[in-house]
């Protein structure tokens, strides 16, 4: 689960989240979808799930970045 420009880890969940999503294994430094922020939703407490939020939705992330916080 390497990524395959830099051969760093990309990491468990979001090796599943690329191939769930059909994509190739990069890594966050090397990706290129900038526009969209990762969350780790952790209202499941067994597995954490990793939400995708348009960059522009700053009231989203807002909101998002809140309870997140919250949770830890
Ligand atoms: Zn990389």
């Amino acid at each position: 689960m390497n990524c395959i420009y830099c051969k760093n880890c990309v990491g468990v969940e979001r090796y599943e989240f690329l191939v769930e999503t059909n994509r190739k294994i990069i890594c966050k430094e090397c990706s290129v979808e900038k526009k969209a922020v990762g969350f780790l939703d952790w209202s499941h407490k067994t597995a954490p799930s990793l939400v995708m939020v348009p960059a522009n939705a700053k009231e989203t992330i807002r909101i998002l970045d809140r309870a997140n916080r919250r949770a830890r």
